[in-house]
Parts: C-alpha cells; structure tokens; sequence
C-alpha cells in the first residue's frame, strides 16, 4: 500500500509540453490504478499475517461504504480457490501441556517408544521471563487450527489445554495414527543456549523396534518438513538455526517417541529459542505467532497440495 506514485500536476510552461502532459497523464493514471490494485491483491497473498483474531483474513479489500455487502461469499478461506484441504485430516500435536509441571510423578511414568523407554511427557522450556513452551506450543497450535479449517481441512489436536497433564508421547502417536492423519505437525519452541537463534523441523529417523517402525513414513515426513521449512521461514522471516544440524534446518532423530511411533508423515517444528532474549521477544508476540501459525499452516497445504 505504498504511496508512490500519484499523477504529476500539469505543468503551465510550454503549449507543447502541456499538450504532452496531457497525453501522457491518463496513461500514467490508468498504470497507477493498475499498480494500486496489483499492490493489494498482493497484500491479500500473504493470508493472515498481522491478523491476531481466530478469523482468517477474508476478501482482499473492504467493500466501499454504502455498497451492498456480499451475503455469505462462497470462499471463505483466505484463498480464492475455495477448499483446497477438504477431505484432508490434519493433527497439530502442542508439544508439552501447561499442567505438567503439577504433575511431576505422572508425566516422568517411563511409556514404550519402540527403541526405548522414555518419560511419558515433560515440562517443555520457557522464556526468561516465564512464559511456558506449553503456552507458546497451544496458542500457535489454535491459530494454525483456524487456518487450516479455513481451508477445508479437519483438524484434530492431542491436547487442547483440556487435559490435567500431557499426553504421554505415545499416545500423542496414537491419536494421530487413529485420526488416519494425512499430515502430523507437533508444535515445540527449543531451550538452546542464549544467542542461538531460528527454528528447525525434526524429521523421523528410519527406525523399527518393538512397535515402532517408521520406514514407511520417513520420506512422506521429509517432504512434509521441508515444505514446513519453506514456509515457515518466508512466513516469520525466521532462519534455520546454525546450532542443529548444519544449519539445515532439518534434523533428523530416533529418540522421539512421537516419530518413532507415529504410522503416518509427522514432524516437529521447533519455532525458535526461548533462551535467547531476541527470539524470545518474537515468541512472547502475538503477531509473530500468528506468522508462525500461517507458516505451519501453508507448509501443511503446500504438502497435502502435491
Ligand atoms: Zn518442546
């Protein structure tokens, strides 16, 4: 919506440079409109960013007062082709849950990941100034609900801060292998040292023991979360943090009970350090989150979209 270019005012020198302005103005202003309206459209492309409520951003511009309002316009998402996730199940896992911390016996309960035992679920990290990776993980996670839904897409979560602690890691596996889960996305902020900066995705490693064997799931998951990383970096302006994995942005583990045991494509994002004063001011920011849901949110389409 930049202002840059209005139609010069006419000038009164020259009969001849007159008559050339006059020519020329109609065809500067009709490329300003032009321009103008492009501009907006373009606005409109970046789908939800600054939109801190659960509505999604809607027509491109408002009608001009006094015009009719549009009864109930058919694409409702922010895309105007319509539902492009109909029929697609998508689960957003919020990493940890806000009440494990009063929980401390059930949540350390050891549960079978299939290569190993390991803590049912855990606290999570926090920022310096206290606020909970649990918050942080439930609040994008809402937000990437309401743009996915959107978009047509069924959403299912493992926890909705209606639970009095986790779910344990295995069975936030279960819930999305049960819902047949086209996609998996489990949302967490790392706990790195101060002055590491930037968000990475965690893909499943290849694994198979006990009940757990991702072989079928590693390429579908990979492809997932490099579209994630894609479109979380464009989204949040965000890099790949340079303490993981080469900076790739995406590592892969086999200690995650919630890869190890999960059937269907799943990741983990780790949206950035809440150790780090710089990423933590974005975190605690409700407009940054909402870039951050948006780009879960278009990763996960740009993947179902394939
Ligand atoms: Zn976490």
């Amino acid at each position: 919506m930049s202002n840059g270019s209005f139609p010069p005012e006419p000038g009164r020198r020259g009969g001849t440079l007159a008559i050339v302005l006059a020519a020329l103005i109609p065809a500067c202003f009709a490329g300003w409109l032009l321009w103008s309206s492009l501009g907006d459209s373009k606005d409109d492309g970046a789908d939800g960013v600054g939109a801190p409520t659960t509505s999604s951003t809607s027509s491109p511009s408002p009608p001009p007062s006094g015009a009719p309002a549009a009864p109930a316009p058919p694409t409702p998402s922010g895309n105007a082709s319509g539902k492009p996730l109909a029929g697609k199940v998508v689960v957003i896992d919020p990493g940890h849950n806000p009440n494990n911390r009063d929980h401390p016996s059930q949540i350390a309960r050891l549960v079978d990941i299939g290569t190993d035992e390991k803590e049912c679920d855990t606290t999570g990290t926090a920022t310096n100034s206290g606020y909970a990776e649990a918050s942080f993980t439930l609040d994008v996670a809402r937000r990437a609900r309401t743009l996915l839904e959107a978009r047509g897409a069924t959403v299912r979560f493992t926890q909705d801060g209606d639970r009095p602690y986790g779910p344990c890691v295995d069975e936030r596996a279960e819930i999305g292998n049960k819902a047949h889960a086209d996609a998996v996305v489990s949302v967490h902020a790392d706990g790195a040292a101060a002055g590491e900066r930037g968000f990475h995705v965690i893909l499943p490693k290849s694994v198979r023991g006990g009940g757990a064997d991702t072989s079928a799931i590693t390429a579908p998951s990979r492809r997932l979360g490099e579209r994630l990383r894609s479109r979380f970096a464009k989204a949040t302006g965000s890099e790949p943090a340079r303490y993981i994995a080469d900076g790739s942005g995406l590592d892969v583990r086999g200690d995650l009970g919630g890869l190890n045991l999960s059937t269907v494509p799943k990741v983990f994002i780790e949206c950035g350090n809440m150790r780090d004063s710089q990423d933590a001011a974005q975190l605690t920011d409700k407009a940054w989150r909402e870039r951050a849901a948006d780009g879960v949110a278009q990763g996960i389409t740009d993947f179902l979209n394939e």
